[in-house]
């Protein structure tokens, strides 16, 4: 709901609880980085000033990084989205362009200044690219701005939203189409500056003027994980047993993002949905494991699709159907209500979104942004 959260929809604490929230006196807590894995002699280290520590079983589950694909310029100038304060740095972009537009500007001038570009038109890419057009139109109205924002979707495949099936794709083409998000597809992005992005469509190259950039463009493996000699796919990923232990370490266990699990329906792979599931089993196969019990195994099953689109709409699938529109949107709510993590924080987060509503949060000139 990181998406929800740029918009103001929802709050930092309804999506992202703590983990003292999260931790029982049981778990000592360490924030720090791990910066080396010795397998060899089972211990991890941490940044600068920050013990070495011993395991005896050790949980792998770093997730993966944004994936620039060695475009120039991209890592320097374009905004990731992954994380709360990356969703404060672009809604600052946002806030921040829109503060240098003054309103007697003519709409050409305006459309040029307020360009922002999301590249990779996966479910990120095309829930992002709505949701920022929307707030823009909105902060247009309520700024009496001439003309309209433009955000653009570049991708290079030949469609949006590639991993998901031809159902939830209609839906989700025509609340880009809403939205006003330009989708160019078989467009590969090639540089990136601080105003300006390249891209090649069709052997041509171009050139635009951009406020902000933003990369959705894909996920590549911790480089943590790529210093490991153990057995990976083609891509880095760690291959686990259906227990997820490590085949040659049978008391390091690996999940999420960074293994690649044998019995999981394939569209999950890189998902939450998935990493979740695999949180209890990893829980359960380390008691037995301590215990000298036998290890179980799983099949992960896809869960649904719940996408946000715009402020006003979202994309549903569930039980092979798929539903678009507002009343997606109520059923995105209630579908991540009964996802979160304890009873206490579905009730908390529950009744804050009932009775406090969850409409989104207008970007409002520096000063009264808060
Ligand atoms: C914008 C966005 C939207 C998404 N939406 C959905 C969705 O709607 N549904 C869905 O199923 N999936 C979604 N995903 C994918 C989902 O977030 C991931 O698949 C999932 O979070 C993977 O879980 P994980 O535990 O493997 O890794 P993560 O959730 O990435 O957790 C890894 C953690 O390890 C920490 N870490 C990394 N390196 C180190 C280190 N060296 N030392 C210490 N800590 C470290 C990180 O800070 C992070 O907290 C989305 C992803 C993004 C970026």
């Amino acid at each position: 709901m990181l998406y929800e959260y740029l918009s103001g929809e929802v709050e930092a604490w309804h999506i992202a609880p703590r983990y003292d929230e999260l931790l029982d006196e049981n778990v000592r807590f360490i924030q720090s980085e791990v910066t080396g894995i010795d397998l060899g002699s089972q211990s991890v280290s941490l940044a600068a000033g920050k013990e070495k520590l011993d395991y005896d079983v050790l949980v792998l589950a770093l997730g993966g990084i944004t994936n620039y694909a060695g475009v120039e310029g991209a890592e320097e100038f374009s905004l990731p989205f992954r994380k709360l304060a990356h969703a404060d740095n672009l809604r600052a972009r946002m806030v921040s362009a829109l503060d240098r537009i003054p309103p007697e500007m003519p709409p050409q001038d305006v459309r040029r200044e307020l360009t922002f570009a999301v590249v990779g038109a996966g479910a990120s890419g095309c829930e992002l690219s709505t949701k920022m057009a929307d707030l823009l139109v909105d902060a247009f109205k309520r700024r009496a701005l001439h003309g309209e924002p433009r955000v653009l979707v570049l991708e290079m495949g030949d469609r949006v939203v590639p991993g998901m099936g031809d159902q939830i794709r209609k839906i989700v083409d025509e609340a880009l189409l809403e939205s006003h998000v330009e989708v160019h597809t078989e467009t590969r992005v090639v540089k990136v500056t601080h105003d300006e992005l390249t891209f090649e469509h069709e052997g041509r190259r171009e050139n635009l003027k951009t406020a902000g950039v933003v990369w959705t463009g894909g996920v590549r493996m911790n480089p943590l994980i790529e210093q490991l000699e153990v057995e990976k796919t083609q891509r880095g990923l760690l291959v686990v047993k259906p227990t997820l232990q490590l085949s040659q370490h049978f008391n390091v266990f690996a999940l999420g993002d960074i293994a690649v699990y044998p019995d999981a329906t394939p569209t999950l792979a890189g998902t939450a949905q998935l990493a979740f599931q695999q949180a209890s089993l990893a829980s359960r196969n380390i008691k037995a494991f301590n215990e000298g019990k036998e290890l179980a195994t799983k099949h992960f099953e896809e869960l649904g699709e719940a996408i946000s689109l715009g402020t006003e709409r979202a994309a549903v699938l569930t039980g092979g159907k798929a539903f678009g529109g507002a009343l997606a949107r109520q059923a995105r709510f209630a579908l991540y209500t009964s996802r979160l993590p304890t009873w206490h924080h579905r009730l908390r987060v529950g009744a804050s979104w009932f009775f406090e509503g969850t409409t989104p949060r207008p970007l409002l000139p520096l000063g009264m942004e808060s």
